[in-house]
């Protein structure tokens, strides 16, 4: 029904229509269409409402991330084709393995407001402030795709989403390996991949990102060591926007690796990483390295030389600390 209404709204963006029009396409009384009128105002719509004239959406600074919003601009074949909106959830990742468990199709996209239990890589926690920001999960269930491919897809929505921020005016965003995207040293966006498989072969994955958008001050935990958008350029994003194009990106570049074309995935990586060529720390679950991040290989794992002069294979597991940065 809302849907109805938003239609009519757009269709005629920046005029009045008048209650009836609504009323008659929805055979709802004048009463009940004010009153989807103020719901849409609680999602987050302008709507200026005249006596006797109508209503007029003003299209100006909109930022709703519902799935109205993200289908109207979307132009992905798979990804996103389905869309499980939430205002709150514990986390989408949770979300979308529970779809994956009930049988949902490929490309479903679980997107939410807020989460109270988001989640970073080893269950690190990911804040996640209500109506500001992005926390989305895709399910992609690929077709006989090796698992040794699990790194190029999270490497491919880093780059995604560094695409994303470029079309926004952010355009010295990094990748820091394997799955944090910085400015200026900070964190603005990270991404997690869950991947299922079976005999090497993946069955399904969850494809998890957070973006800080239009958050305008940092939780203490994070001061130090993240931003977003809003802080970087001084003005708020359409959120829905941002999210379509990094399906747009991710979708290309998941073609990409699906046709073999991951080196060409870990080439565009290797373009945009500030890792590489820097003094690390790394942690893992019982020992700490440092080193030089010397590259990667041809999977997309982290080599460090260590001061011994060992080469070491980092997973994407550990933590990566570079020592003369705040990250
Ligand atoms: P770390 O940053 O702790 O080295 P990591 O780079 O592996 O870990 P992830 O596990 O991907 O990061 O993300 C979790 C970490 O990100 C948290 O430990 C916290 O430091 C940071 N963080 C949490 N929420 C946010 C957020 N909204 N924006 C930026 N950084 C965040």
């Amino acid at each position: 029904m809302n849907s109805v209404i938003l239609d009519e709204l757009y269709k005629n963006i920046g005029k009045y229509i008048t209650s009836d029009t609504i009323c008659k396409k929805l055979n709802i009384s004048r009463i009940a269409v004010w009153n989807r009128i103020k719901g849409l105002e609680k999602l987050g719509y302008k709507i200026e409402a005249k006596r006797s004239v109508g209503y007029k959406l003003v299209e100006e600074g909109i930022d709703i991330i519902i799935p109205y919003e993200i289908k109207r601009r979307l132009n992905t074949k798979v990804f996103g084709s389905n869309i499980e909106y939430f205002r709150l959830t514990s986390s989408t990742m949770d979300e979308a393995q529970y779809m994956i468990e009930k049988g949902c199709s490929n490309g479903l996209l679980v997107v939410s407001e807020e989460q109270t239990d988001g989640r970073g890589r080893q269950k690190r926690k990911w804040l996640s402030p209500k109506g500001v920001n992005i926390y989305a999960s895709l399910v992609y269930k690929p077709h006989n795709m090796s698992s040794v491919k699990s790194i190029a897809l999270m490497f491919a929505t880093s780059i995604a989403i560094v695409e994303a921020l470029s079309d926004f005016g952010i355009d010295n965003a990094k990748i820091k390996w394997p799955n944090d995207v910085i400015v200026n040293s900070k964190k603005i966006a990270g991404v997690l991949i869950e991947t299922k498989s079976e005999s090497g072969i993946i069955k399904s994955v969850v494809i998890g990102f957070g973006v800080n958008a239009n958050l305008e001050s940092v939780p203490d935990e994070i001061k130090d060591t993240a931003t977003s958008i809003y802080l970087e350029l001084g003005k708020k994003i359409d959120r829905a926007q941002l999210l379509v194009n990094i399906l747009y990106y991710l979708e290309n570049l998941v073609k990409l690796i699906e046709s073999d074309g991951e080196s060409k995935v870990i080439e565009m990586w290797e373009n945009y990483d500030t890792t590489i060529g820097k003094k690390v720390l790394v942690i893992s679950a019982n020992e700490k390295v440092e080193g030089v991040a010397e590259g990667i290989d041809k999977n997309g794992f982290l080599l460090v030389r260590t001061a011994g002069d060992d080469l070491k294979r980092v997973v994407t597991a550990d933590s990566v600390r570079f020592l003369d940065e705040k990250q």
